[in-house]
């Protein structure tokens, strides 16, 4: 009955919650809590007194985890299902989004791979995604091919995490050729000169995914640029081979993009500053334009922006239509953090 219903919406946006532990350093110094989870109540809860301004403030969502929760917990409740959808080929997103410093790539990569190739307890979203969509695969003896591809955008500009230069494409390099997006005709969108990787085993993946944050790093040190600025963009296309009941053959093709936005402080930061404020619209532009697109797809609300933002129009088949969206915001439960937390937790809600 739940998925009659999804139908009848039309659209199939998921928003889940989840609060990082406090850190050494805030426990050290006996940093105040102000949040509080209620797992199965699928709650979270600001509570504040300041002077004699009283903050009490309960959201609900799909799904709340709190900060002794597991990666394990965590994929298994909420992103393991959506795996299942790719493979029955439907076009998925899994987006983190949050302040700084409140888990988002903790969430989505998680801790990194043993030197003996076992497979850490705290792995992230990405690896167990891939390791998930092996398993699935095998288990059906299922004929496929697989491809992905990871980039990054930086004040909307693309850099293709796994371009083969030594250095990553950049646009005002006049020697390398710049990705550049174009609209393929079919309402979608095309990324020319985009690398596609094609791959056979969930060790390839692992190793592309290290050679594509290892770039990251690099363009960051060479261009200054400061990672809680940038979008990157992880995707794996699959086509499946299958036949029908009636022995005809067919190919289902669906597609995971697992997305680790800028930080969100970005936002409400932006403007604040008269004469930084152009430079901050543009690095907002994108995590601005994906709330509007996700609030009008929820609302069903007429037009959809998604021509105002390179993100959006890089995750415009993804988006909307046979697709499912799922947004895992990521919050502190520090009382330093609780202006920040509070704009999450109404962008985050905006989204249901
Ligand atoms: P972000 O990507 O949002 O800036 P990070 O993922 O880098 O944040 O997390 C900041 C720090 O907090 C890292 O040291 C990370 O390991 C730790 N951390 C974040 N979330 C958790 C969590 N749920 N459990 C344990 N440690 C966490
Ligand atoms: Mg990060």
């Amino acid at each position: 009955s739940s998925s009659k219903h999804d139908k009848e919406k039309g659209v199939n946006v998921q928003v889940i919650v989840r609060c990082r532990p406090l850190n050494e350093d805030e426990l050290r110094v006996h940093t105040p809590v102000v949040i509080s989870c209620n797992e199965g109540r699928r709650e979270v809860s600001a509570l504040q007194n300041i002077a004699n301004k009283q903050i009490d403030r309960t959201f609900l969502f799909d799904k709340v985890f709190g900060p002794a929760s597991k990666q394990k917990d965590l994929y298994d409740l909420a992103v393991s299902p959506i795996v299942y959808e790719v493979l029955e080929g439907y076009n998925c997103t899994i987006f983190a989004y949050g302040q700084t410093g409140t888990g988002k790539t903790y969430t989505m990569e998680g801790g990194a791979r043993k030197k003996n190739g076992e497979f850490p307890s705290d792995a992230g979203v990405i690896p167990r995604a891939v390791k998930q969509i092996f398993e699935i695969l095998e288990a059906q003896n299922a004929e496929y091919n697989m491809k992905v591809t990871f980039l990054e955008l930086y004040n909307e500009e693309i850099t293709d995490l796994l371009a083969p230069e030594e250095t990553p494409k950049f646009v005002d390099d006049k020697s390398k050729k710049p990705v550049a997006l174009m609209e393929d005709g079919k309402g979608g969108v095309l990324v020319r000169g985009l690398e596609e990787e094609i791959v056979c085993t969930a060790n390839e993946i692992y190793k592309i995914l290290d050679k594509g944050s290892a770039k990251r790093r690099t363009a960051e040190t060479l261009l200054n640029k400061q990672s809680s600025r940038s979008h990157s963009i992880f995707s794996i296309t699959i086509h499946i081979k299958e036949c029908t009941p009636e022995g005809e053959e067919m190919i289902k093709c669906g597609k995971l993009n697992l997305v680790d936005l800028a930080g969100s402080e970005n936002i409400s930061r932006s403007g604040a500053r008269e004469g930084r404020a152009r430079e901050a619209g543009e690095i907002n532009k994108s995590l601005l334009t994906l709330g509007r697109v996700i609030n009008t797809l929820v609302e069903r609300s007429g037009h959809i922006p998604y021509r105002d933002s390179k993100l959006t129009r890089l995750l415009r088949d993804s988006l909307g239509g046979k697709t499912k969206t799922c947004i895992i915001a990521t919050i502190s439960p520090s009382i330093q953090s609780l202006e920040e937390t509070l704009s999450t937790l109404d962008y985050a809600h905006r989204a249901k």
